[in-house]
């Protein structure tokens, strides 16, 4: 049987990176996202292409109904669901102080961010517990997409920071449970990503780059993601569970 993929977020930037990857080792897809189905079919279509089949799920990760919707389509579409790849995430609309942040942003990047992923996660690890149960050699993974802002303060965006910290401990809680059951958990961390999310700050990190601030020098690209994540779905880091696997092109080492 094929296995199945659910990543949220996952017809654009990082999370469309990380649906070709899957798509091109032949894992079926259940995808999330904002956009209507119809603003969508063009990628749908070029990850079919690819020779798998994929299901596409419009609705917020912070909505209890929406993720009901993208568990219950693996499972009435494809019989069950392998990996959840908690993807979906927004930077706050404004950068503002941390001073100044106001409960209306903390409120909606938490929900998505975090929230989201915390029940999401919850749902999809009873359909994974269940499958274990119930089929041999059934393999279950979650990986959760963070952030280097986890760890990294940025003061003009500290809910982003605080979801993507708050994700980190998601890993650690989640691997600890379902460790016995043969369900890893992992944490993707990448660094700066040239997507839509960070098509506002191109110049900005162009600039960045010249001076050196990753190890390897050019951007990251979401395919750099997807490669990871592959890493962790095809089974390659088993005995890693909890663990945080960065990919941010050596952005974070401490240098003197
Ligand atoms: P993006 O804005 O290009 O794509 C985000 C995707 O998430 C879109 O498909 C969007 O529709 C979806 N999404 C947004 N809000 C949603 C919601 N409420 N419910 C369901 N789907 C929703 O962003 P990206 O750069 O591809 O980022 C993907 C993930 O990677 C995010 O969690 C982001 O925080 C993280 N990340 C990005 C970078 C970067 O530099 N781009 C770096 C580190 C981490």
């Amino acid at each position: 049987m094929k296995q199945v993929a659910l990543i949220t977020g996952g017809t654009r930037g990082i999370g469309l990176g990380i649906a070709k990857s899957l798509a091109q080792h032949g894992i079926d897809l259940v995808l999330n996202g904002m956009r209507p189905e119809e603003g969508v079919k063009v990628v749908l279509e070029e990850l079919t292409n690819l020779g798998v089949s994929v299901k596409y799920v419009q609705g917020n990760v912070a909505d209890d109904e929406a993720r009901k919707a993208m568990v219950g389509t693996a499972i009435e579409s494809f019989g069950q669901l392998n990996f959840l790849i908690n993807n979906a995430g927004v930077a706050p609309l404004e950068r503002n102080d941390i001073l100044n942040m106001t409960e209306e942003s903390y409120d909606r990047v938490m929900d998505i961010n975090l929230k989201g992923a915390v029940f999401l996660s919850q749902l999809a690890a009873k359909a994974m517990l269940n499958a274990k149960a119930t089929v041999s050699n059934f393999e279950a993974a979650i990986i959760n997409v963070s952030s280097v802002s986890a760890t990294l303060a940025s003061v003009n965006r500290g809910e982003y920071c605080m979801s993507k910290a708050g994700m980190a401990m998601l890993t650690s809680l989640l691997a600890a449970r379902l460790g016995a059951d043969g369900v890893g958990v992992y944490e993707v961390r990448p660094g700066v990503i040239a997507t839509d999310m960070t098509s506002g700050v191109q110049a900005k990190y162009d600039a960045l780059i010249e001076e050196g601030l990753f190890v390897t020098p050019r951007w990251g690209l979401p395919e750099d993601v997807g490669k990871a994540v592959l890493a962790l779905v095809r089974g390659d880091l088993k005995y890693s569970t909890g663990q945080v696997i960065m990919v941010d092109g050596g952005m974070t080492i401490g240098r003197l």
